[in-house]
Parts: C-alpha cells; structure tokens; sequence
C-alpha cells in the first residue's frame, strides 16, 4: 500500500522531539547504512573512495627505490619488517655491488649480510637473495619473469611481492596486500577478510583492472599519512563521508589535522577545508 505524503508527515518528529532526542552518533549512522549496503552499493562506494583517493594523492607510487625488476624484487624482499626508509637507505650499495642475478648467486654470504644487516633478519634475508639469484640463473636465463605464477615459485618472493615487481616494474596490474591495505579495507567494510589472498581477490572483484596497482599505492599512502592503526584523523579525512569507520580516531578537526603526517599535508587539509 502506498503510504499517503500526509501520513508520512504525521510520522515525522515534531520539532519539540527532535530538538530532545540526542542525535544518533555519525558512526551509528553510518554503520547502520552499511548494514544494508547492497552489493551493488558497495561497487559504488568503493570505486568513489578510490576516486576520492586519486584526487588526495596524485603522486601515489612505490616508496622503494629502483631501477630494474631484479632490484624492486630485491629492495621488496628486504621491506619485510623493515621501513623503506631505511630500505631505501641500504640498497645504494647493496645495488652497486650486486648488478646481477649472477652477482647475488655467486655472493660471499657473510659480505652480503653485512650490507644488508641495517634492514633486520639479514640472515633469513641473505638466503633469500642468495636463493632468488641461483633460482634466476638455472630456470630464468638471469632473468626476473614476469607472471605471477613464476614469480612466486622464486625464493624470497610471495604473492605480496610478485605483485609489487608485477605493478611496478612490468607494468601489469596487481594488488599489494600488506599491513596497511589489509587493514584500511577491513575498515572501511570492503570485506572482512584476514587472509590477504581473499583480500587481493575480494577488491580485485570491487575496483576495475586497471586501477590495482594505482589503488595499493593510494590505499598504502592513505594508510601511512592519514588513517593510522591507533588514531587515524577522522576529522580530516577525505574520506569520513564514505567511511564506516568515521569516528575510530578523533573527530576533532584540529586535532585530527595535527595527526595528518607527510609532504602532503597542507593537500589534504584544503581537500577538506581546513
Ligand atoms: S581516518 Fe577515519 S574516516 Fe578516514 S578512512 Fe580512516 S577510519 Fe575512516
């Protein structure tokens, strides 16, 4: 039956009930609308938040440093654990010594973890060098391939760092599932998945091809600059509209702002007019 515009006035609060009741916390708002979130909608709202992302960070790219596949794969490798600050510190060197998969199977294991010592489990890090190196020269001509399916039989190299080498020195499109994304997309209610092969699969089906490797960059720098594990600036975050998580860290403006970390703080802040 279909409900008169009068009787569906006569429901409304009078302005006397409006007025008393305390208004519904955002965050209950928005959890009870993501509740009834269809598939559909969920399409919609994740590929608008990775649109919302490309506009806060047009610069969004892999914080390694490299010039070649074999030394993604390599500065990737030595990531775990470990910032790529310092990653980025330690491979000039490393990078200079070692110019081959030749180079890394034929190395002396004790020089090679003194290079690599400033980036921690060196010696589980040195096998994996090592390993990747003789691994290359008798299956792959020295060669890294470039399909996951080869890649992750390697040494060293799982699916989070096939898809890095793949997005970022082949150029095919891959999601990096790491602490970071897995932990925004649970957030954000995209899925509720620990596992980070479902995860890869579960917003491989939500965001188009095209945009995986862009989208792992933009989520990941999201991760690190806004939407931290303890207190993300929800106050100040491009996305708090379409976040079911609004309200995790401080809602404050100010105080979120002041949480903001990165080159493009003031980007962000004007993004949300602050
Ligand atoms: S900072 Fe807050 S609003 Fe923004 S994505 Fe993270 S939890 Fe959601």
């Amino acid at each position: 039956m279909r409900v008169s515009e009068s009787s569906a006035v006569s429901a409304l609060p009078t302005s006397a009930e409006s007025v008393a009741a305390p208004p519904e916390p955002r965050a209950a708002v928005k959890k009870n609308a993501r509740a009834k979130e269809t598939p559909t909608g969920l399409v919609r709202r994740a590929r608008r938040m990775n649109r919302t992302l490309a506009l806060a960070f047009p610069d969004a790219h892999c914080e390694l440093d490299f010039t070649t596949p074999l030394e993604l794969a390599v500065a990737t490798i030595l990531s775990a654990q470990c910032t790529d600050v310092r990653v980025n510190q330690t491979t000039p060197a490393l990078f200079a010594k070692y110019r081959s998969a030749q180079d890394y199977a034929g190395a002396d294991r004790a020089e090679m973890e003194e290079y690599i010592r400033p980036t921690g489990f060196f010696r589980n890090k040195t096998n994996s060098l090592i390993g990747l190196g003789q691994a290359l020269v008798e299956r792959y001509d020295g060669e890294l391939p470039n399909t996951l399916e080869d890649l992750v039989t390697l040494p060293g190299i799982g699916r989070k760092t096939a898809n890095v080498v793949l997005g970022n020195a082949f150029g095919v499109p891959g999601i990096t599932v790491d602490t970071h994304f897995g932990r925004l997309v649970r957030r954000w209610n995209w899925t509720q998945e620990e596992d980070p092969v479902k995860v890869e699969h579960i917003v491989g089906a939500l965001i188009e091809r095209k945009e995986w490797t862009m989208l792992s960059h933009r989520v990941i720098f999201h991760g690190r600059r806004v939407c931290h594990a303890r207190k993300p600036a929800c106050g100040a975050c491009v996305l708090a509209k379409d976040c079911p998580s609004y309200g995790a860290g401080p809602t404050d403006p100010a105080t979120a702002a002041a949480l903001i970390k990165g080159p493009e703080t003031e980007h962000l802040l004007e993004l949300v007019g602050l």
